[in-house]
């Protein structure tokens, strides 16, 4: 095989609660991690020289040694002595640095082509100690489903699907830095600090009852974000009041997503925000398993 295409799915977390922060500052994560059928397009293709290139058609990430998909591409060249090139095309879906993990989902496909254009035999264990090297959140996106994530992100433990539902994604026109969101989180007093009832969170996912599980979906790190960034707050009243079971915030943000038990509401909620200056994309997803 000498090409593969992959499309890397992006998440939102239905539930985020930051459990402890290990020595060497990494923090531990109680995470509801949820795949969502929105996807960037990725094309790996071996080439005789032993180069791994990008190109790629948004202008907002590093098209060098620094774009994680390299990254993770270098990382399986250089565990297994794989002396081919590749030339990667990355079409850009997923918003960036929006709190939809983007970055770990390319990482992960890339690790998963590499996997099979060079027949590695790597299973999905092997596959996730080595994404944990590129990044919390690479094991969970080899993975995807609905999962319980725990340690920093690589203690992944499968759930029962989510509840059928549509999921309107409304990502402003700004991005922030996950790095600088948990720094942030870090120098709130304890009183501040909202801890979601992820237990419970999974107990409504595993009834199935989707309003259960909107009542208990929570984020820890939402209201760091949306101190910095209020627009946030305004986003998710105005999709609560165009019928939402359920709007929050995903990851570190700044992308919203909110609930509706039908997709006539979730479209006419979207359409809001069109022509809107401050919104960057709009669109209405399923879950996937
Ligand atoms: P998370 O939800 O895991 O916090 P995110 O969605 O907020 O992630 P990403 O889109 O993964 O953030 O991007 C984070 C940073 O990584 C950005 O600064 C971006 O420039 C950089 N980056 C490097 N490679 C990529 C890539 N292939 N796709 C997206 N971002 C990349």
């Amino acid at each position: 095989m000498v090409r593969i295409v992959l499309e890397p799915f992006a998440k939102v977390n239905l539930g985020l609660d930051i459990v402890g922060r290990r020595d060497d500052g990494y923090h531990e994560v109680k995470m509801i991690m949820q795949s969502v059928d929105l996807k960037d397009c990725m094309t790996l293709t071996v080439t005789d020289e032993d180069i791994v290139a990008i190109m790629t058609d948004s202008k907002d990430i590093p098209a060098d040694d620094s774009n994680i998909v390299i990254k993770a591409i270098k990382l399986l060249k250089q565990e297994y002595g794989i002396k081919k090139g590749i030339n990667v095309e990355l079409k850009k879906n997923i918003p960036i640095a929006g709190g939809m993990a983007g970055g770990s989902a390319d990482a992960a496909a890339a690790l998963r082509g590499m996997n099979e254009l060079f027949n590695l035999k790597l299973d999905d264990k092997k596959l996730c100690e080595l994404g944990v090297k590129l990044g919390a959140d690479v094991p969970y996106c080899i993975m995807g489903g609905t999962m319980l994530s725990e340690g920093i992100g690589e203690v992944l433990t499968p759930l029962k699907s989510a509840p059928d539902c549509y999921a309107a994604i409304v990502k402003p026109a700004f991005s922030v830095s996950t790095k600088k969101v948990y720094e942030a989180y870090d120098s709130l007093s304890g009183d501040r600090i909202i801890h979601p009832d992820i237990d419970g969170l999974i107990d409504a996912i595993n009834e199935g009852d989707l309003y259960k599980m909107c009542t208990r979906m929570g984020n820890s790190l939402e209201s760091v974000t949306e101190k910095d960034h209020p627009y946030i707050t305004e986003i998710k009243r105005i999709l609560e009041e165009k019928g939402a079971v359920k709007a929050m915030m995903s990851g570190s943000g700044p992308t919203v997503f909110a609930i509706f038990d039908d997709k006539d509401k979730a479209n006419s909620a979207i359409s809001v925000f069109d022509n809107n200056e401050r919104i960057e994309m709009t669109t209405v997803v399923k879950f996937l398993n």
